[in-house]
């Protein structure tokens, strides 16, 4: 059971993915996934579709969610795993943190606006499967489509990124809360992808010993959002923080992603595997 092609974090239509839940469940089937999670951004609107289709496949699930959470006026983001998707205060913290898209993608279009191109908030509208859930991927696929740039990392680095004329300021959830929310509802929080903070040292130290006395119990070690190279220095820290290890691709788009489901390699024996934590939240039938 320790050594599993585990996918834990992936979006669908509900959040910022490009496929629906049934068919990113077929995917990571066929490609050889033997343990899945949906993680859409703030929303869980789409775990009872993931999960049903998974276990028709004969796919174990772990139900997901990828919470976004200010943390020291950063952007970080915390997976949930196995938790209890009718958990009230969960439901509730979800639609708290999700509320304020839309009135941000309006500013993120008036900015854009402002420099040149204008209908982008209407235009990111049209990819956003779930409109409560417009993201910064949306205005991204919308300046691909129409040729202003030649791909997502363009746009993020011309228009989307902190500083740039796209970026609106945002306050999300506050960690203590997320962790919170995550845990209340029986489930594991996991710290997305760190390599991927613009932090200093100090800075991800104090986000490592906060999660932990928030009482959070895992962190991304393989995943898709990290380059090789990083999983080393993460694996160092899950031991020194006595956090168990996740591991997930982090698949969008077969469009976009560099990393599809199910093609990372495995978690070093050496590491607790976060589905350890989760062994009787797993759902096979
Ligand atoms: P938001 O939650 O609206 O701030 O959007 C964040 C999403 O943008 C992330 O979940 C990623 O899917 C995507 N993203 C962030 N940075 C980049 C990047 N440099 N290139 C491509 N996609 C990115
Ligand atoms: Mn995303
Ligand atoms: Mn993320
Ligand atoms: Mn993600």
């Amino acid at each position: 059971m320790t050594i599993l092609n585990a996918d834990l974090h992936c979006h669908s239509t509900v959040s910022d993915g490009t496929l629906e839940p049934e068919i990113l469940a077929e995917r990571a089937k066929t490609r050889g996934v033997e343990l899945w999670s949906l993680t859409d951004h703030d929303e869980i609107g789409g775990q009872q579709r993931a999960r049903t289709a998974a276990l028709a496949l004969g796919l174990p699930y772990l139900t997901g969610v990828e919470i976004s959470v200010t943390f020291c006026n950063l952007t970080v983001h915390i997976v949930g795993l196995g938790f209890d998707p009718a958990n009230d205060a969960l439901v509730r913290g979800l639609e708290r943190t999700r509320g304020g898209r839309g009135e941000r993608a309006q500013e993120m279009g008036a900015g854009l606006a402002k420099v040149g191109i204008p209908g982008a908030y209407e235009g990111a509208l049209k990819y956003a499967g779930n409109p409560e859930l417009i993201s910064r991927t949306h205005f991204a696929r919308f300046l691909v489509e129409t040729g202003v740039c030649r791909d997502n990392n363009e746009v993020f680095r011309k228009y989307l990124a902190d500083g740039k004329p796209g970026f609106v300021p945002h306050r999300w959830a506050a960690l203590g809360d997320a962790v919170r929310w995550i845990r209340e509802a029986g489930g594991v929080a996991v710290i997305a992808h760190p390599a991927r903070y613009d932090q200093s040292p100090t800075q991800e130290y104090a986000l490592f010993s906060e999660f932990k006395a928030h009482g959070g119990q895992g962190v991304e070690v393989v995943c898709g959002s990290h380059a090789a190279s990083e999983y080393p220095k993460y694996a160092e820290l899950a031991l020194e923080f006595g956090l168990a290890a996740s591991r997930g691709s982090d698949f969008h788009s077969p469009d976009e992603s560099r990393i599809d489901l199910g093609d990372l390699p495995l978690l070093e024996g050496r590491l607790t595997p976060v589905w350890e934590l989760l062994a009787d939240r797993i759902q096979t039938a």
